[in-house]
């Protein structure tokens, strides 16, 4: 069965510049009004469609239905947690506090500390460097492991920074994976491995993809939904 789509109506509406005081971003491609996190504007925005009728009344409610998670996001967007003694880091599952030692030394995870010695001035440099190569090895053994799991060889990886994506896989089959994961929960990191190893097979997101990644890792559905709430989180540190 198929139905005929009605011609759009040409829908003028007066659009607010806020609700509630959240920026109104308006979106020819929306058809329902949400509320998300805008990079660029560091803030929540809510999208406007101009495709549909809103109703300020309901998107007004909407907001207010939401200020929890609004106050959330802005809270997260403000609180950047600096590579600094005393500042606590989860290094792949693990709590760590970054602790300055004098003289001269390796950058270190002891007990429970990541001893970082010389001068005060380069210890954030010096957190970040460990971390890339801290989560370069961790990365690479697991990735490793579960390309053997598909029985491809050991794969070519590179750590990054990027700000809008945590790994990717490209046409040449080399992957890419955002350090900061090294700061989320293992089993985040170990779900991104497991979806970028499966683009080895498929390049694209299609059904068969997702079965290979869900048979390469636990629970790939909460590890999704965690980079979507919390992820962003990992941008505030250092
Ligand atoms: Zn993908």
């Amino acid at each position: 069965m198929w139905f005929r789509q009605k011609p759009k109506p040409d829908i003028k509406q007066i659009i607010p510049l806020d609700v509630g005081g959240v920026k109104v971003k308006p979106s020819s491609r929306a058809r329902r009004f949400s509320l998300r996190v805008d990079a660029k504007e560091g803030d929540v925005v809510f999208c406007w469609p101009l495709k549909s009728r809103v109703s300020l009344e309901k998107a007004l409610k909407f907001v207010e239905r939401h200020r929890p998670w609004i106050e959330d996001q802005r809270r997260n967007a403000l609180q950047t947690i600096p590579f600094a003694p005393g500042t606590a880091l989860p290094i792949a599952g693990k709590n760590y506090t970054i602790e300055h030692a004098q003289g001269r030394g390796l950058t270190r995870l002891e007990g429970d500390k990541l001893i970082v010695h010389g001068g005060v001035e380069h210890i954030s440099r010096r957190v970040r460097d460990f971390l890339k190569a801290e989560a370069y090895r961790h990365f690479k053994e697991i990735s490793d492991r579960k390309a053997a799991q598909l029985k491809l060889p050991p794969v070519s990886i590179r750590i990054l920074d990027p700000n809008t994506r945590w790994g990717s896989c490209g046409p040449d089959g080399r992957l890419m994976y955002s350090w900061r994961i090294l700061l989320a929960p293992p089993e985040v990191m170990d779900y991104l491995v497991a979806h970028e190893v499966a683009h080895r097979v498929h390049l694209n997101h299609s059904r068969r993809f997702w079965a290979l990644c869900a048979s390469l890792t636990n629970d790939a559905a909460q590890s999704r939904r965690w980079l979507r709430k919390q992820g962003r989180k990992l941008l505030n540190y250092g």
